[in-house]
């Protein structure tokens, strides 16, 4: 039974299903899900990430954690976890740059927490001759050592539900099977006026937003902001997240499906697009902090790997490579530029008491 027969079975059996179950079901589906059997990342795949843009993505990273370590007063273990790694390029750029803080990967024990079989296939490969480790969960990292944390487009996977403002009040956006025999979005009596009173939306948005108004929310999103403070206040040490989304409570639909590079319905090729929704950094950063760790302001992409060098750094790289050094340069600005991915896509801190996160620092 193909994911599209087996979701129409479902919605069959006990109606409309979440847009979070059809997101869960197309991207860890054991037999069909996107990550579970078929990513493809890269230029020739179905999408492109910050580590492959440029090598200086992952290396100002790795710089960022090796700082980090210093900062935390160069403990003798710490744990250096990345969360999604997909191909394992980010990692082992961050891996190359950070020999260069003597010192720091005598004591990093890398952990890389993936879901997806051929992806550790693809990190195993990367990174050869790292000893690293592989959990499922974060949850199953020890935590009797500061843990130093990247995640790279990993919240973005994060099943979300939706919720549309109708004349008959908020009404949750589920999967449906239309007269043909087609998924296609239906509209059902939903919990959503619950959580468009709570932290979701803005006082002044929470009275009466115009009607056809998306509203997410993403209850695993909250869960692992919980979980990632409660490991830091725990364990000590710093989670950097970058992604794209929203960094104030707001409205909009932000689920997207890409595939070969080009936008689709979601409901189009279940299972064989990438499916994310934009990260709600506030809800995710609020969990955080409930759970007792602290936060940095968010910064944009730009912004933090402008702090972190990112010019200093293409400048030396071009001075290597002369005949790359226009190359070099348009990947720099891809990154960093407002106009391309240094707005879109925002950085976030989380970290223990007492320590300042590098590039995060109070602006003059
Ligand atoms: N960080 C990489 C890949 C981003 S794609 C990059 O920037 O290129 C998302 C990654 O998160 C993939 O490795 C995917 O397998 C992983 N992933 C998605 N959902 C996950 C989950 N619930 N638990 C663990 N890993 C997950």
């Amino acid at each position: 039974m193909s994911l599209r027969e087996r979701l129409i079975a479902a919605v069959a059996a006990g109606g409309p299903i979440s847009v979070a179950h059809y997101m869960t079901a197309c991207l860890h589906d054991p037999e069909w899900g996107y990550y579970a059997t078929r990513p493809n990342l890269g230029g020739d795949g179905d999408f492109i990430t910050a580590p492959h843009v440029s090598q200086m993505f992952g290396e100002l990273l790795g710089l960022w954690a090796a700082e980090v370590w210093a900062r935390l007063g160069r403990p003798r273990l710490v744990r250096l976890v990345e969360l999604g790694p997909g191909d394992g390029t980010m990692m082992a750029d961050a891996l190359r740059a950070a020999k260069a803080a003597p010192g720091f990967l005598a004591a990093g024990e890398v952990w890389l927490v993936e879901t997806s079989a051929p992806l550790r296939a693809a990190q195993e490969a990367a990174m050869a001759g790292t000893a690293v480790r592989w959990v499922e969960s974060l949850v199953a990292v020890p935590t009797d050592a500061p843990l130093i944390l990247l995640a790279n487009e990993f919240l973005d996977c994060l099943p979300i539900r939706q919720a549309v403002s109708t004349e008959k009040g908020w009404m949750e956006r589920r999967v449906a099977v239309d007269a043909d025999g087609r998924l296609e979005f239906a509209f059902l009596p939903s919990e959503a006026g619950e959580v468009a009173r709570g932290p979701c939306l803005r006082r002044d948005e929470g009275g009466a937003p115009p009607r056809g108004s998306v509203l997410e929310w993403s209850d695993a999103l909250t869960a692992f902001g919980q979980a990632i403070g409660d490991l830091i206040a725990r364990a000590g040490g710093a989670a950097l997240f970058i992604d794209y989304g929203r960094v104030a409570p707001g409205l909009g639909d932000t689920l997207q499906a890409l595939r070969n590079h080009r936008k689709e319905s979601p409901l189009a090729h279940p299972g064989e697009a990438d499916l994310t929704a934009h990260v709600d950094f506030p809800a995710f950063l609020g969990a955080a902090r409930q759970a007792g760790a602290l936060i940095s302001p968010i910064r944009s992409q730009g912004d933090l790997l402008r702090a972190l060098g990112a010019e200093v750094r293409a400048a030396a790289l071009a001075r290597a490579r002369p005949d790359k050094a226009d190359l070099i340069g348009r990947q720099l600005a891809r990154l960093i530029a407002p106009d391309q991915m240094g707005d879109l896509f925002k950085a976030a801190c989380v970290h223990s008491p007492g320590l300042a996160a590098p590039g995060f620092e109070a602006r003059p």
